[in-house]
């Protein structure tokens, strides 16, 4: 069954259409990589599916509800965003409990959730400090736990990577794809660095100028593009 499903859905700013009626399905528990070059529209379709724009055209469905017309906050979706947009007057135990705190859960059921995902993500140490005493991965990781005590069907990562160095990257992509596996939730993660696509992906879908050029896994896309622009965007160097 499909996480998400996506029926001609069009996106428009002003007079500019940024997705051009996408087709696209996020099957369950799957890792699905988002991959095209800057300004295709990954983050507005990220958004889209979060609920942070409406859109113009076409039918968006989590599971079998049709969310076209439902807030972000009652889609059970949680988004990564690249700069992390923690509170920085929080401790990293704030930043993560706060969304919770909203929904009014126990206490109790609170500080489970925190302690868990901080366990998962080795950031016990840091519970009690503020964002700006940590280092850029270390922020990442309570950016990821922020989204995994909300035990959401569907993670949304927009370049979560992008601030980090290379050799750090390559640890926390490597990180992200075991919790994809550990929690068995479904991930719908953008980049636009190939390798990174290749190396994730249970699935990638490559988009150019908001049109999806095809969906497939890292050997169909690799060995069998769809087009010329996949064969020379996945196979070139990053
Ligand atoms: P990507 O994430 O793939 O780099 P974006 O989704 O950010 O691409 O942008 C796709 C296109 O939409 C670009 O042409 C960008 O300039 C335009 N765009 C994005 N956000 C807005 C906005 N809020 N208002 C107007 N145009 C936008
Ligand atoms: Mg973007």
């Amino acid at each position: 069954m499909a996480s998400i499903h996506t029926r001609g859905l069009v996106k428009k700013y002003g007079s500019l259409t940024v997705l051009h009626g996408l087709d696209l399905e996020i099957p369950d528990h799957e890792l699905v990589v988002l991959v095209g070059p800057s300004g295709c529209g990954k983050s507005t379709l990220l958004r889209v599916l979060a609920g942070l724009e409406a859109i113009d055209e076409g039918d968006l469905f989590i599971g079998e509800d049709r969310v076209n017309d439902i807030p972000a906050a009652k889609r059970d979706i949680a988004m990564v965003f690249q700069d992390y947009a923690l509170y920085p007057h929080m401790t990293v135990r704030q930043n993560m409990a706060f969304a919770l705190e909203m929904r009014g859960m126990a206490r109790g059921e609170i500080k489970e959730r925190v302690e868990k995902a901080a366990a998962l993500l080795a950031i016990e140490p840091y519970l009690d400090r503020r964002p700006k005493a940590l280092s850029g991965g270390q922020r990442q990781r309570v950016a990821m736990g922020r989204a995994i005590v909300r035990n959401p069907r569907v993670f949304l990562f927009d370049e979560p990577l992008s601030n980090l160095d290379a050799r750090l990257r390559t640890q926390v992509r490597a990180e992200i794809k075991t919790l994809s596996q550990q929690l068995r939730t479904t991930m719908v993660f953008v980049t636009h660095d190939q390798v990174e696509a290749m190396t994730m992906a249970d699935r990638i879908v490559v988009m150019k100028s908001g049109v999806i050029q095809q969906v497939g896994s890292p050997e169909d896309v690799y060995e069998t593009p769809a087009n010329l622009f996949v064969a020379g965007f996945i196979g070139s160097p990053s």
